[in-house]
């Protein structure tokens, strides 16, 4: 039986650096001019779904190798990098995987990143991406812990397609106690993320429009992504954002809406009835790389500077290898200040989905959506 193993190249290309005694501090920018504003932590590389589109199981099945607890970051190296990368100009972290609600005692990760302030002395943002599956059961200790609000995955309402989506039996409904939950104990705003595949669950744009509007909760729908090298990806089966949009105006009226921020990966729309917004997330057909300023820690520790990446750093390596908190603060400021990566805004005028980038590219579950 052959383990299969994702690629990843230990490329190890942050140095130590006999640095300065005081820890570098201060906003980062790259090559591009985008600063380092978000951190996404994966905390698990497994899941408890096999979304066809992220984990399918005829890859991600017994036989598949994924991380020893050893190879984990643990809480306290998660939290120690977490403080550098603050005091380097990060205002957000969201906490991802494989689904983050497996990884056990996570409240207590919660609990030590709710403390970390900006420089200006502001509390991040500090927010997490699940399934839902396990949320109804956390959302108050989630919630007492210091989380802010939530991002919840749900691709459909009829329940034969989400159970045929998610290929491991999980129900509808369990995810809309999840989302009703963390409503409850007010992780809000609650958004809920939606990735379409043309001809698999298009058909229940409509509704969830329908579901969610009025809820509160803000649902958008994220483009069918290239990610990772196993979910065989095809264009055929991308259904462009402004398709998304046509078909929800033709039934609910639609405004734009203004960005919350330059760096905000949705674009907004509000009904015209003002009984709330949905989000697209154009990914394939509007790149967004220009006001990209997300950097990826994976499970083990190596820093993704892009969702396409074939490589990472190995910051675990500076952590467990005894460098100080001013070896790590300069690794990051030099990994981050020669980012380039603008793989989305490139995809249209690389040749086809060949060559070796492509086969060692990183899933998506190990670098955290
Ligand atoms: N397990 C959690 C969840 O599903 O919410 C967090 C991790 S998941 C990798 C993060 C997000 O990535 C989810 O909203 C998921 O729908 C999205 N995602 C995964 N694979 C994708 C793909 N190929 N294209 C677009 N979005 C994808
Ligand atoms: Fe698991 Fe999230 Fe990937 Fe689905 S999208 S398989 S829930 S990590
Ligand atoms: Fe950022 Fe890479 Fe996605 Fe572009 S392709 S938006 S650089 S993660």
């Amino acid at each position: 039986m052959s383990r299969r193993i994702i690629p990843v190249a230990d490329l190890s290309a942050a140095p130590v650096i006999a640095g300065p005694v005081q820890t570098p501090r201060g906003v980062l920018h790259d090559t591009l001019s985008r600063p380092l504003r978000d951190l996404r932590i994966s905390v698990t590389d497994r899941c408890n779904f096999r979304c066809v589109y992220c984990m399918p199981r005829a890859v991600f099945d017994k036989d598949y190798a994924f991380l020893p607890h050893s190879a984990l970051l643990s809480f306290e190296e998660i939290e120690r990098l977490a403080r550098l990368f603050v005091a380097h100009g990060v205002e957000k972290i969201r906490l991802t995987g494989g689904e983050p609600l497996l990884r056990k005692n996570l409240e207590f990760l919660i609990e030590r990143l709710a403390q970390l302030t900006t420089p200006a002395g502001r509390p991040i943002d500090l927010t997490l991406t699940t399934n839902g599956s396990l949320l109804e059961r956390k959302a108050r200790s989630l919630k007492d812990a210091g989380l802010t609000r939530v991002t919840v995955s749900l691709d459909a309402l009829d329940d034969t397609l989400f159970r045929r989506m998610n290929d491991a039996d999980f129900a509808v409904a369990d995810v809309l106690d999840g989302i009703a939950a963390a409503h409850a104990v007010g992780l809000a705003p609650i958004k809920v993320n939606m990735v379409v595949k043309r001809g698999t669950n298009d058909g229940e744009i409509v509704p969830m429009a329908r579901h969610f509007k009025s809820s509160g909760a803000v649902l958008r729908f994220i483009e069918y992504m290239d990610v990772g090298t196993s979910n065989g990806w095809n264009m055929a089966e991308v259904l462009p954002s402004a398709d998304v949009v046509t078909r929800i105006a033709e039934q609910f009226p639609l405004v734009p809406l203004e960005a919350h921020s330059a760096a905000e990966t949705a674009q907004r729309w509000g009904y015209a009835d003002g009984s709330g917004e949905i989000g697209v997330i154009s990914s394939v057909t509007r790149a967004f790389c220009g006001s990209c300023t997300r950097a990826r820690l994976s499970t083990e520790g190596k820093l993704y500077l892009c969702l396409f990446a074939s490589s990472g750093h190995d910051l675990r390596a500076l952590l467990r290898g005894g460098a100080s908190d001013a070896d790590i603060a300069t690794a990051v400021a030099e990994i981050w200040q020669g980012r380039s990566d603008r793989y989305s805004q490139l995809r249209g005028s690389q040749p086809a989905d060949s060559g070796e980038q492509t086969s060692r590219r990183v899933e998506m579950s190990y670098i955290g959506g």
